[in-house]
C-alpha cells in the first residue's frame, strides 16, 4: 500500500508540474484520483516522498470519494453497517386485495441520509399521479417538518414513528415527558401533570435562520415542594424548575399527533403493513442481487434499480394472477418458543 500511495503522489506531482499539458492535469479523471488519494494516503513526512496510509478514526464526513473508478459511490457507515456505493428507497403500495407492487425506486448515494429524502419521493410520486392518502415509512423518513409539508403539498398522510426524543423522561415509564403536559399555545401557558402552571415562556433562536425553540420554566418553588419531583426533573439546584422546550406551535403538534397515533391500536394497526416492505427487500436481494450494483455511477445503478423494480413487479403480478400465496412471515425458532 505505502508502494500504491507513493506511485500516486509521484504521478500526481507530475501531473501539477510545468511541464505537463494543462488538459492533462484539468482532466477529470485527475481530479477524482487527487480526492482519492487525500482521503487515503499521508505523505511521509521524512521528505522521501514515500506514503502511507492515512488513519481511518477521526476522517469526519469529509470528502467520501473511495474509489478513483467510482467517483459517485461514497462510503457510509450506519449502525454497524458500513458499505461504499449507493442506497435505494423503494415505495409499494399495500392496499388490501392487490398485489403489492413497487411504485417508485428512488436511488442515491450512500451517504445522502434518508430525511433529505421523503419530499423528492413524493414529488415524484406525485408526478407519477400515484400520491397515496397515507405514506408508511421508518423514522429515518420522519420529522415535523415531513409531516407537514407532506400533508400542505401533496395531501399524504405520512405515517412512521417520529424520530425519539432522547431525554430520560421518555424512558422510563414513571416519569413526565413532554406528552404529559398540557400546552396553551393561546396563553403560552404549560400545565404539569401535578397541575402546576408554567411562569415563564420565551422563545429564542441559537443561529439567524434557525428555527426558534421556546423555553418553557416552571416556578422554582412549586418543583422543590412537588411530590412528583423525581419523575419530572433531575435538576439539582433547588432554586431552578423543570424546563421544557418546545418547537413552535404548528411542528410541536403535528409530532404530538403523530406521536399520539402511534400509541393507538388503531395507529399500531395501520403501520404493522409495512412490515410488508421488509419481505420486498429481501426478496430483490435474494432473487434479484439489490445489494451489488452491477454498473459505475449513480444514472446506471438508478437504472438497475427500476430494471428490479420492474422485474419484482412482473414477478408479483404473475404470482397474482397465479393466485400463488405469498409466503408466510417467518418465525425464528426462539420467537417461536417464546409464543
Ligand atoms: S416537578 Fe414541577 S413541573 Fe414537575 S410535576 Fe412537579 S410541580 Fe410540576
Amino acid at each position: 500500500m505505502a508502494i500504491v500511495g507513493a506511485d500516486g503522489f509521484h504521478l500526481l506531482d507530475a501531473l501539477a508540474g510545468q511541464t505537463t499539458p494543462r488538459a492533462a492535469a484539468a482532466l477529470p479523471s485527475v481530479a477524482v484520483l487527487r480526492r482519492v488519494w487525500a482521503r487515503h494516503f499521508e505523505r511521509a513526512k521524512d521528505g522521501t516522498g514515500g506514503a502511507c496510509l492515512g488513519p481511518t478514526q477521526g476522517r469526519g464526513p469529509g470528502d467520501r470519494v473511495e474509489s478513483p473508478y467510482d467517483a459517485d459511490a461514497p462510503f457510509r457507515a450506519k449502525s454497524s453497517t458500513r458499505w461504499t456505493g449507493y442506497m435505494v428507497h423503494l415505495t409499494e403500495s399495500c392496499d388490501a386485495g392487490a398485489p403489492r407492487l413497487v411504485l417508485h425506486a428512488d436511488t442515491t448515494p450512500a451517504n445522502v441520509h434518508e430525511a433529505s429524502r421523503t419530499a423528492a419521493i413524493h414529488t415524484a410520486l406525485a408526478e407519477k399521479g400515484l400520491t397515496p392518502a397515507e405514506h408508511l415509512v421508518d423514522s429515518a423518513y420522519v420529522s415535523a417538518d415531513h409531516l407537514i409539508a407532506a400533508r400542505e403539498s401533496h395531501r399524504i398522510d405520512l405515517v412512521g414513528p417520529g424520530r425519539r426524543n432522547l431525554s430520560w423522561q421518555t424512558k422510563i415509564a414513571e416519569a413526565f415527558s413532554l406528552d404529559d403536559f398540557a400546552i396553551d399555545w393561546d396563553r403560552q401557558l404549560a400545565r404539569c401533570p401535578e397541575g402546576a402552571e408554567s411562569t415563564s415562556w420565551a422563545e429564542s433562536t441559537k443561529h439567524r435562520g434557525q428555527r426558534p425553540t421556546i423555553r418553557v420554566g416552571f416556578r422554582a418553588a412549586d418543583c422543590r415542594t412537588c411530590t412528583s419531583r423525581h419523575r419530572c426533573t433531575r435538576i439539582r439546584s433547588r432554586y431552578v424548575g423543570r424546563v421544557l422546550a418546545l418547537l413552535p406551535r404548528r411542528e410541536h403538534e403535528a409530532l404530538a399527533a403523530a406521536r399520539m397515533r402511534e400509541r393507538t391500536e388503531q395507529g399500531r394497526h395501520l403501520y404493522a403493513q409495512r412490515q410488508g416492505v421488509e419481505g420486498t427487500i429481501s426478496q430483490a436481494v435474494r432473487a434479484f442481487g439489490l445489494r451489488r450494483a452491477r454498473y459505475r455511477g449513480l444514472a446506471k445503478t438508478g437504472l438497475q434499480h427500476l430494471a428490479t423494480a420492474a422485474a419484482l413487479n412482473l414477478e408479483r403480478l404473475a404470482a397474482w394472477l397465479t393466485e400463488r400465496p405469498l409466503e408466510p412471515t417467518r418465525v425464528s425458532r426462539f420467537a417461536a418458543l417464546l409464543a
